[in-house]
């Protein structure tokens, strides 16, 4: 009989993740295998056991984009790791190298891309199967746990601030201070920049200020676009929305500086309206961010190695899988849960 592991898995749009005993992969000819050691759980994660998006992935899928493990296995002609190295797999699963994305850095947008827990098995399993040239580094200070939020949480953000084109001693706003939003604080205060925290949640919004927020906002209490004008003399100079609501958004164009930029990241299913004049008077750019870059990952990885950016961790084990989602779904996740699977 073939070895077996363990793996939560979406056989159903918008039903609960079944826990299964499935074969462990073994990697084919440029494929590793990965003994994971710890997952996080991204709201991305939420939106692709509902079928939110308008790309869907193949039933069934293993969810699951922060896992990072140890490498165990190595498929034929593999150079790139070796076995015993730390790795992560990260969202970016892997990109066809050679188009004028991939050339330029930009392998997130190539139309070859796969993506790590969507169109591939991802984190929420005992084993994962990577492509070498496309996982993660993890440098030998930083934990497992601790590593696993900055695979996509962390770049993802770090990746977002740089998109503001916000410089040192501007301000930055930062719409949702969740997963994502409680490392976008750490990641804006160590790049030097004046950071204004909203969210919906008075807790949320307490750990925002702990970290360093300069300035809080609860988007509930007060209308959040003319108290970022007023707290910010004029608006932010750059607007990171990480929200998962889409009401967010056009809050997050309103509280953008003249020239300034506000960077589109949350997915929440839908449209938002645009109040053209607003964006064309004042000159303001809109532009979406998807991830980062490997190097973008390395660069993500190395401030929290070097103890600037630390995620707060909740564990849990993969059983607890369900519950995560649904509390992460309604809010009620401080901010990162991460998956333990006993062995980091
Ligand atoms: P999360 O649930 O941990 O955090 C979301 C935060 O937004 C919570 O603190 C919540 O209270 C707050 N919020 C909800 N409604 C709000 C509102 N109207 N105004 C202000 N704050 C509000 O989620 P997460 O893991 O941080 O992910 C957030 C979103 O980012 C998801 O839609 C996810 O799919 C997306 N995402 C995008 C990328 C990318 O590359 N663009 C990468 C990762 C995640
Ligand atoms: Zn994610
Ligand atoms: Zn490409």
């Amino acid at each position: 009989m073939k070895p077996k592991m363990k793996a939560a898995m979406v056989v159903r749009f918008g039903e609960p993740l079944e826990l299964r005993e499935c074969e462990i992969p073994a990697p084919g000819p440029g494929q590793i295998l990965v003994k994971t050691e710890a997952c996080g759980v991204c709201h991305t994660d939420v939106h692709a056991a509902k079928g939110d998006w308008p790309m869907k992935p193949p039933l069934p899928f293993i969810p699951g984009h922060e896992g990072i493990g140890v490498v165990v296995a190595l498929g034929l002609e593999v150079t790139a790791v070796k076995e015993g190295d730390r790795v992560g797999v990260p969202w970016l699963y892997s990109a066809c190298g050679h188009c004028e994305h991939c050339l330029s850095a930009w392998e997130t947008v190539c139309a070859e891309a796969q993506f790590g827990g969507y169109t591939k098995n991802g984190g929420f399993a005992e084993y994962i199967l990577a492509d070498p040239d496309y996982v993660a580094h993890i440098p030998s200070g930083l934990t497992s746990t601790d590593a696993a939020p900055i695979i996509c949480a962390g770049i993802t953000t770090y990746k977002g601030l740089k998109e503001t084109r916000a410089k040192p001693g501007q301000w930055v706003a930062i719409s949702g201070v969740g997963g994502l939003g409680h490392l976008a604080i750490q990641y804006a205060k160590a790049m030097g920049l004046l950071v204004c925290a909203i969210d919906v949640d008075e807790g949320k919004l307490a750990h925002a200020k702990r970290l360093g927020a300069d300035l809080i906002i609860n988007a509930v209490e007060a209308d959040p676009v003319t108290a970022v004008r007023d707290g910010t003399a004029g608006g932010a100079h750059g607007v990171m929305v990480t929200a998962p609501s889409l009401g967010a958004f056009k809050q997050g164009v309103g509280m953008t500086r003249k020239r300034g930029t506000c960077v589109l990241i949350g997915l929440p299913p839908g449209e938002f309206p645009t109040p053209l004049f607003d964006v064309v008077a004042n000159c303001i750019t809109i532009r979406g961010s998807f991830v980062g870059s490997r190097q973008d990952m390395a660069e993500a990885l190395a401030f929290a190695a070097e103890g600037k950016v630390k995620a707060d961790i909740e564990l849990q084990p993969l059983s607890a899988i369900n519950q995560v989602l649904d509390r992460l779904e309604h809010g009620k996740v401080s901010s990162r849960v991460v998956l333990g699977f006993g062995n980091s």
